[in-house]
């Protein structure tokens, strides 16, 4: 060995001695920050964007609420071809589930049908966002069923500002109204840079639903 490899530079200790500083600064802010952030509240997510990683990212939350003991309900606001796999693995640990009972709006074409199953869907939810014992709900793909004006966004807003203090929601969907997006706690959007679907890769159960 060459006594630069045994011993470390003049630079390298500066360098190291550097990263210290700026990572006790991160420390410094980061702790402060979590000593400022007190409060214990229901929050509200929206998950949206044209990316994939919306809804696995929901029924991750709710696997994590199911994990710590908590009780989860979930609302499918579009009901694909597909069987959900999510669905049978968590109704099997005892979330409760209601599937709106039409396809994807561009099958179905019936706007008059497509807006009663909403109807009954979102009915389905406001009991959940009544519902003391429930604590985390997610409202799936709930943002089209705004956008396509299925349902009010009026009446949207009123149960989720009503709901249960302590109770999280979760909200995916692309496009989501502006309104939800204010009244949310946490917004997160998921980007598009590239997906296999465009390059003719098909949907495939256990990765895709
Ligand atoms: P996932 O359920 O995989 O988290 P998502 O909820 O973000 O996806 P949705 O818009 O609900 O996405 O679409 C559901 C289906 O469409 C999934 O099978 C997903 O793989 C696919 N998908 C998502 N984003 C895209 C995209 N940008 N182009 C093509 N297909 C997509
Ligand atoms: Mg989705």
């Amino acid at each position: 060995m060459t006594d630069n490899q045994e011993i470390p530079s003049r630079s390298e200790e500066r360098k190291a001695e550097r990263h210290k500083q700026r990572q006790q600064k991160v420390k410094a802010t980061v702790d402060a920050k979590i000593a400022a952030a007190q409060e214990e509240k229901g929050i509200l997510l929206v998950l949206t964007g044209n990316g994939k990683g919306k809804s696995t990212s929901g029924f991750g939350t709710v696997a994590r609420s199911v994990g710590h003991g908590k009780k989860a309900a979930v609302v499918q606001f579009i009901k694909g071809n597909w069987d959900c796999g999510e669905r049978t693995l968590l109704e099997g640990a005892g979330v409760e589930f209601h599937v709106m009972g039409t396809g994807f709006t561009w099958e179905t074409q019936d706007r008059d049908k497509d807006t009663q199953a909403a109807k009954t869907a979102w009915e389905a939810a406001e009991k959940l966002l009544q519902d003391e014992r429930i604590d985390c709900v997610m409202l799936d793909e709930l943002t089209y069923m705004v956008s396509y004006h299925y349902l009010d966004v009026e009446r949207v807003i009123e149960a989720l500002k009503n709901r249960p203090k302590m109770q999280h929601v979760i909200v995916t969907g692309r496009a989501c109204h502006r309104a939800i997006i204010e009244l949310a706690d946490t917004v997160s959007e998921v980007l598009p840079i590239k997906h296999a679907f465009d390059h003719g890769i098909k949907a495939q159960p256990g990765f895709d639903y």
